[in-house]
Formats: C-alpha cells, structure tokens, sequence
C-alpha cells in the first residue's frame, strides 16, 4: 500500500498565498507532498492594482493568473472554494457550498485533510461598525468590487455627459473615505480616466465634471509617510480639483449621504470606503484560533498560530507582534511577500526536522503613486542611512518595481520576465481606458 503523503493546504491565492504556493509546488510537489491552493475565486488580481482596475485604466484580464492553469504549470492542486470552518481536531478544513450565479450548487460542502495549514485569506476594510458603510457604500476588497465600482461609473459618466450635452451643468460626486493608499491613488485615478474620456467618445465629460472628495479622520492623509511627503500629496490631489478633507469623521452611510461630526451632509452619487483593514468578520467564528479585535489571527515569530504549531498565517490575515518593534508588522504587499518567503523556509525546515527560524520584517518603504500625476514616498535602507524621501521618476520606477517583483515571486523569473515584457507592449498597444 502507497505511504499517505503529507498535505500541505494553503488557503487564499493572494500576494501571499500565491507565491508561497509556486515555491513549495516548485520545490516538493508533484511526487514528494501534496500541496493544495483552496481560494473562492478562480483567478488572481494583485490587490495594488484595483483602484486602476475601479477607475478603468487597467484591464484586469491582461493582468489575472488563473488558479487551474497556475497549479498545473507549478505542481500544485487547487480547489475553489471558500474556508468555512478549521477543525484542528480532525485536521481538515470545511469549505462552504459552492454556488453558481443562480444559487445553485455545484459542489457540496468539502472537508481537505491538512498536516501543515497556511491560512493567507487576506482581509477586509474596516468599518468601524458605523451604521450604513457596508449597507451604502462601495468597497476595492477584491476583483469583484473593483469591476462592479468601474461599471457604475461609466454609468454615472455618461448620464452626466448626456446632461451637460444639454447644458446642464451636471457633476459626478464621488466621496472617498478613507485617505490612507487606496483612497488616495483612487482618487488621482478617476482624474486620470476622466480626462481619457473625452476622447471615448463621452465629448463634453472632463475633469470640471467629477466633484471627489476624500475624507480622513485623522490630523493627516497617508500616515505611513513622513509629513512631508503626505503634505506634498494633499497639495498634488487638490491642484487637481479634489477636496481633501482632514479631521473629518464619518458617523453614518446612507444612500447617496455620508454625515460627517461637526460638518452635517455629504452628498454623493457613490461613496468609496476604504478605511484601514481588518479581519473578515468570520474569522472567529471559522476556529478556535486566537484572533486580535480585528479578526486577525494571532501568530507568533516562527508564523505559527499560538495555540497551534500545525498552522501558520500570513498576510493581511495575520497579527504578528516581533521583538524590538513596538507596532504589529503592517498589512502591505511588502509584508505577505516577505512572510511567504518566510513560511516557505519553515515548512521547508520542517520536512528536513530542523527547528524553525523566527520572522523578521524588514520595512523598505512606502511608496504612493498619484496615477500618471506624481509619485512619492520613503524608501528605507542601509546605504541611505534609514529613511529617504523621493518623488517623480525614481518614486515611480520603485513603485511599479513592486510589481514586477510581485510578477517574478508569481510566474518564476523566465515567465516573469516575459510577463513584464508583454506588460509593456499591452500599455503601448491596449486603449487606455476599459469602457466595458
Ligand atoms: C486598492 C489597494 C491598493 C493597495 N496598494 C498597496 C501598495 O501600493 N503597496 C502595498 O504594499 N500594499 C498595498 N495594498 C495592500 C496589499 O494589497 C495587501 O497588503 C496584500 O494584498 C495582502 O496580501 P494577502 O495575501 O494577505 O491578501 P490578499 O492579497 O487580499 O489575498 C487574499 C486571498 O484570499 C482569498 N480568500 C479570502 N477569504 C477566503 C476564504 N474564506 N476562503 C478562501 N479564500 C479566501 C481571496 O480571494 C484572495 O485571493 C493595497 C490594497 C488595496 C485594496
């Protein structure tokens, strides 16, 4: 009779999930372990990507990885489907029935046999429990999302465009909450595409026709920048007609209104949330894991789950606290790379029986890129002596860096490289905006 092999389940195919997946599929799949890819989608968009993807100035089909496809080329399996439930007991995970667009199923509830789990099931923005955000306004957690936020705003677009053509002087109102990375590349986003319309057709719609706001509660927008640099970005973001409002702390959602403390009503044609990260809201409810108050599980230096030295977390999904550091390692692409990295090696220590080593995050820098109008940022390291400010080309070419990098970790340096280079000539050759 065959030896079982030992089953290694990765759950969530994100900036994380996925790259770990191709090195351990690279390294021991096929003959040696199982390694299994659960993620309730079938395909693959780099999160940094979807506030491009929301405002149609990136094609997400140019730039998915299909799971199927990816598992065969890497020796993995995947199975779609969504985490339901752990049961450390039994060591196998539940996944939820899966349903068509009708509602009917195509697969039944599943349990997949685990020895070592990777949990990479990233997160969700935070609401803060404020009555009416998940209800009334839109969110850039996933494809989905961003594909849904595009359509209605080529909606919006031309309704607008249809008015002024009759001489109304219509606006598209657009509220962003949240002045954090996502808020504000969005926002330079959709001035981007709207000066693009025009020419698709849309012939009286341009930037005087979109009203953006963005609001943040806190003294600041991009707090992960040195001051100055954020302070840069809100001047960048205002000399293109958005209103950027600090210090404004959103109370309620309702349809088409945002209140704001101290400030009364915002109204809006469509509200954008996207205010920090947290854990799905099921996450306690999936184990008996510990999480932190926002749903995140709690892992300790080696990755491990506190109460459980079979599974790891990473990504997003993780709160992980190191020595010497007095906040919990960030939830940034930067970060899921570096803890995949750092799993990858620890199974692999575990197969050869060798202890396990702990994390240690090293923070390069955070880069903001305001579309084709500025970039900037800090990047950090040795030679520049701690942190260094940039802007413009250099900002730029290390902010699309990230991805490139992301492309490598994903596809392998060959493919990568091809991927990189078809990127290019898809930018030169592709429209450039995605009016559908
Ligand atoms: C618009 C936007 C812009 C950003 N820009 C930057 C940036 O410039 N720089 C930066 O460093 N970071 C940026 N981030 C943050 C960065 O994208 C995340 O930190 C990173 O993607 C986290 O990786 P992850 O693998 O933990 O989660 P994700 O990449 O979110 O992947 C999670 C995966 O898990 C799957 N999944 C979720 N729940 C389940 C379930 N129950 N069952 C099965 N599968 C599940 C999802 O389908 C997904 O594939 C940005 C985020 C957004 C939204």
């Amino acid at each position: 009779m065959s030896k079982r092999k030992t089953q290694i389940v990765v759950v969530g195919g994100g900036a994380a999930g996925l790259e770990l997946v191709r090195k351990l599929g690279a390294k021991y799949g096929r003959e040696k372990y199982d390694i299994i890819l659960i993620d309730r989608d079938r395909t693959h968009v780099w999160k940094p990507l979807l506030h491009e993807v929301a405002a149609g100035s990136l094609d997400p089909n140019l730039d998915e990885v299909g799971y199927g496809g990816h598992a065969a080329r890497w020796g993995y399996r995947f199975f779609n489907g969504t985490l339901e439930r752990i049961d450390r007991e039994r060591q196998v995970v539940v996944t939820e029935p899966l349903l068509d667009e009708d509602g009917e199923v195509i697969l039944d509830r599943h349990e997949i046999r685990y020895d070592y789990l990777v949990l990479a099931i990233g997160g969700i923005s935070n609401d803060f429990g404020i009555p009416g955000v998940r209800e009334h306004a839109m969110f850039l957690e996933h494809r989905r999302q961003a594909d849904a936020f595009r359509k209605r705003l080529l909606n919006r677009c031309l309704r607008v465009n249809e008015q002024r053509e009759r001489g109304e002087d219509a606006k598209l109102k657009i509220c962003i909450v949240g002045g954090g990375a996502t808020g504000v590349e969005l926002s330079a986003e959709l001035f981007n595409a709207a000066k693009g319309l025009r020419t698709y057709g849309l012939e009286t719609f341009d930037e005087d026709a979109l009203e953006v706001r963005l609001l943040e509660a806190g003294p600041r927008i991009l707090p992960a920048l040195k001051e100055d640099l954020s302070e840069t970005a809100a001047e960048e973001l205002r000399a293109l007609g958005i209103e950027v409002k600090t210090g404004a702390m959103v109370t309620e959602v309702e349809a088409g209104r945002v209140h704001v403390k101290d400030e009364g009503v915002i109204e809006a044609d469509m509200i954008l949330w996207a205010a920090g990260v947290r854990g799905e809201y099921e996450v306690p409810e999936m184990s008996d894991l510990e999480t932190d108050r926002i749903a995140r599980f709690v892992v300790r230096p080696t990755l491990q789950t506190t109460n459980e030295d079979r599974i790891f977390a990473i990504g997003d999904c993780a709160h992980c606290e190191l020595p010497g550091r007095d906040a919990p390692v960030p939830p940034r692409a930067q970060s899921a790379h570096q803890m995949a990295s750092h799993v990858f090696a620890n199974l692999s220590r575990l197969m050869e029986g060798k202890p396990l080593t702990d994390f240690e995050y090293r923070d390069y820098g955070a880069l903001v890129n305001l579309s084709r109008f500025e970039t900037v940022g800090n990047l950090m390291g040795n030679l520049m002596g701690g942190s260094m400010a940039v802007e413009g080309r250099i900002a730029r070419f290390a902010y699309n860096s990230l991805y490139r990098m992301h492309l490598l970790a994903v596809h392998g340096w060959l493919s990568g490289v091809f991927m990189i280079v078809a990127g290019r000539v898809n930018k030169v050759l592709r429209p450039k905006l995605k009016l559908h």
